[in-house]
């Protein structure tokens, strides 16, 4: 049985979709690599924007509501998402934010300077210092996230006892993890747990961890049902397949595959410039595409 290596996406609900593209593209540098509706609701755009790199671990997607209904940050979601930067790139990150007229708090939230900061809808982000040399600031993927669990016990005990996270020892009442891959992707688990929180704009919907194909992810779903976790079945989502399931604290955990990625329905160089849809919604796409607002691309 693998253990988790890394993150492979994490997914919010965010408010309009150009100022959404708008923060993570012209604010953050990243690159739209996707742009398709959400399969569960298809009414919903899921754009998805990662590195000019294509690295593993860089995948942030969202749900962008035109609806105006706000979430409440809480229990049973994901909290504040960290991002990797090269070593030295930190003042120049406060000042570029700073100049957006963003406001910025430095903390050591991931147990080390961290750049606090939110997103045009109010979702909480992070920049955390690595010690990659670059010549620019560029963003490198994810660094990490909170997870606000409504039981920091259990959340615990998945996390190291079957995901094979290490814990890390911590100078505050956190807890702190690193995944065991190559990314050492950072996993603080909040303490106490806070009132419980309800989905919609400016919150995490889910965060998915990184399985390296089908045998194993069936093999994670029995593992999980047999450890006595709800869990769905195999969802097809075109770029990957993968799994949900509620753990203790009720933080939505998704396993997904590596593959077979990105470049199914479009070559690398043309990622997110046109709506892909999937097979069975290809017959409305007249529909979708009157429906969902152009995005300014
Ligand atoms: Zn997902």
């Amino acid at each position: 049985m693998e253990t988790i290596k890394r993150i492979h996406h994490i997914t919010a609900i965010v408010g309009d979709p150009n100022e959404n593209l708008k923060f993570y593209r012209d604010v953050l540098g990243l690159r739209l690599i996707k742009q398709t509706i959400n399969f569960d609701d298809p009414s919903v755009y899921h754009l998805y924007f990662g590195d000019h790199n294509d690295s593993p671990g860089t995948v942030i997607t969202f749900f962008p509501w035109t609806n105006n209904n706000y979430g409440k940050k809480g229990s049973g979601q994901v909290g504040r998402i960290a991002f990797r930067v090269p070593k030295g790139s930190m003042d120049d990150w406060k000042e570029h934010l700073k100049a957006q007229h963003i406001q910025v708090e430095m903390t050591q939230l991931f147990g080390d300077n961290t750049l606090e900061f939110v997103d045009a809808h109010g979702l909480e982000l992070a920049i955390v210092e690595d010690g990659t040399e670059a010549n620019n600031k560029d963003i490198l993927g994810f660094h990490g996230a909170v997870l606000l669990s409504g039981n920091p016990e259990g959340t615990k005990v998945l996390l190291t006892d079957l995901m094979g996270l290490k814990e890390l020892d911590s100078a505050d009442e956190n807890h702190h993890f690193e995944t065991i891959g190559e990314e050492k992707h950072h996993i603080v688990i909040s303490i106490p747990p806070q009132p419980t929180g309800r989905f919609g704009i400016g919150t995490v919907h889910h965060i998915a961890w990184s399985v390296s194909g089908m045998d194993e992810l069936k093999e994670w779903q029995s593992k999980l049902k047999k450890e006595g976790f709800g869990v769905t079945a195999v969802r097809d989502r075109n770029y990957f397949n993968s799994i949900y399931m509620g753990e203790k604290g009720n933080v939505v955990f998704e396993f997904a595959t590596d593959g077979p990625g990105f470049f199914v329905d479009e070559d690398k160089e043309l990622l997110g410039t046109a709506l892909k849809l999937p097979e069975q919604y290809e017959q409305n796409r007249q529909e979708y595409e009157t429906l969902l607002p152009e995005l300014d691309i």
